[in-house]
């Protein structure tokens, strides 16, 4: 039986996360302010610069981790692909900071000291403490900057990758230390020392609260376990997994887990799957498509086997606007959409597009649904030749549903699809701010 989601975590907007980053940031160069008397000749500028971008480092790697705590208002509010996508950009930022910050501490201290570059790197690492460890850390951090990159990372598998980039946590506790022997800002400096520390242990906490201790408990409090799996069309399966009081979850339709199904094979990797129906108090159902070895093993799965689910994760879940509703799924993205549409108030249409027939998936759920609930379903089904044109033109889609300018979008396929069909609502008339997708790739 379907549940309402009961204890669900605030969320808190893209806005209002960007500006405490910002007021952090200032507070951080208001540091650097406080503690610095006065910037004389070319050397003590380019190390004050140094300096700044150093503790903007020493922030940056704090954000970066928070963002990935996996704390529920962030994940609610703003979503994990979206949490991604800054987590991302802003490791970029933070890789460039470490490299500036590195060029301009050695050029300044050799200016100041009349020394060349070489000679000035031979002194900082050999005889100012904790430097070599910083210098380590902050190669690693480049490294896995560089491994991360768009076309490096798709040379590498995603556990590679992943487990790689487990290494920030190491470069982030080298390079702990230096910045109190070392960084003026802190040296003498003990309540300066006490609130870095603070922000440091404070996101350490999340992190172990959020991501190792809370799957835990729910672990052992829900008793996942697979309960069977059904072939729903060539290549895509769905798998049912019991559990109890899975009410507690307060999981809602278009939300995912991380699952990490507890076999000899399979336990050491945990992969993203959005709930395909909707969660009920016993049961829950997700639905995965074959597109590598992970998704193709689950298909053998066998009833009894424990599953650790990480989650509800995911801010694709429809408020309630008042508005009638459209859905876009294509292909797999179907999967979020399927459980949304059986569950969301008031006049909705569903349009599905699909390569072929024997692709669709849920075809009787959906027209059953629509059918108990007077929705609107239409399956577009085909190449574009075959179809005779884009099948996700702006014409189309109004031609489809009438009033669409006035509706709430939610759009879930290929990544190439998604942004198609969200440039398609854009010029038919929706505005940005009602139109919401999901990308199943961080
Ligand atoms: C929020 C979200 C929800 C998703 N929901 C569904 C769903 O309902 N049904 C479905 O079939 N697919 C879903 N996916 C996609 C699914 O997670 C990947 O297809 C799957 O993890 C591929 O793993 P693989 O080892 O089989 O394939 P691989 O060949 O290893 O990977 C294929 C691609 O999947 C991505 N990927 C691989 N492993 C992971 C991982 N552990 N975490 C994140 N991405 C990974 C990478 O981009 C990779 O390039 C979802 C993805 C996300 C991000």
């Amino acid at each position: 039986m379907p549940v309402r989601p009961g204890n669900r975590p605030a969320r808190v907007g893209a806005r209002g996360v960007l500006a405490v980053i910002i007021a952090g940031a200032v507070v951080v160069i208001a540091l650097w302010w406080h503690s610095t008397p006065g910037v004389h000749g070319l050397g003590g500028w380019l190390t004050g610069a140094g300096e700044i971008l150093g503790l903007l480092c020493g922030y940056g790697v704090v954000v970066l981790v928070a963002l990935m705590s996996r704390l529920p208002p962030l994940e609610r509010g703003l979503g994990a692909d979206k949490l991604a996508r800054w987590h991302a950009m802003g490791g970029r930022y933070v890789v460039s900071l470490v490299v500036a910050h590195g060029l301009l501490i050695v050029w300044g201290y050799a200016v100041t000291a009349h020394a060349s570059v070489v000679s000035e790197s031979a002194t900082l690492l050999t005889q100012y403490p904790d430097v070599l460890m910083a210098t380590v850390a902050g190669f690693l951090l480049l490294g896995i900057g560089i491994v991360s990159m768009r076309a490096a990372r798709r040379r590498v598998r995603y556990e590679t990758w992943y487990y790689l980039h487990l290494y920030t946590y190491l470069a982030i506790a080298l390079a702990f230390s230096h910045q109190f022997a070392d960084g003026a800002s802190f040296v003498t400096n003990l309540t300066a020392r006490f609130w870095w520390s603070a922000m440091y242990l404070a996101v350490l906490v999340l992190v172990l609260w959020y991501r190792v201790a809370v799957p835990l408990r729910s672990f052992g409090r829900h008793r996942l376990e697979v309960l069977g799996v059904k072939e729903e069309a060539p290549g895509v399966i769905s798998i049912y997994i019991g559990g109890r009081r899975l009410d507690e979850l307060a999981a809602e339709p278009g939300q995912f887990f991380r699952w990490r199904f507890l076999t000899r094979s399979l336990w050491w990797s945990s992969h993203p799957f959005s709930l395909s129906a909707a969660p009920g108090s016993d049961r829950l159902r997700i639905t995965v498509k074959n597109q590598g070895d992970h998704s193709q093993a689950l298909a053998r799965l066998q009833p009894g086997t424990r599953v650790f689910a990480e989650g509800p994760y995911g801010a694709f879940t429809p408020g309630d606007s008042g508005r009638d509703v459209v859905l876009l799924a294509g292909g797999v993205g179907i999967t979020p959409l399927r459980a949304i549409f059986a569950t969301l108030p008031g006049h909705v249409t569903l349009i599905y597009r699909a390569s072929s027939e024997r692709d669709i998936v849920f075809r009787d759920e959906l027209d059953a649904i629509a059918a108990a609930r007077g929705a609107t379903v239409h399956y577009l089904v085909g190449s574009r030749a075959e179809i005779g044109g884009d099948p996700l033109s702006p014409r189309v889609l109004r031609s489809l549903v009438p009033g669409l300018d006035q509706q709430e979008a939610y759009v879930c396929g290929p990544a190439g699809m998604t942004s198609a069909a969200v440039r398609a609502l854009r010029a038919a008339g929706v505005p940005a701010q009602h139109i919401h997708f999901e990308s199943f790739e961080f």
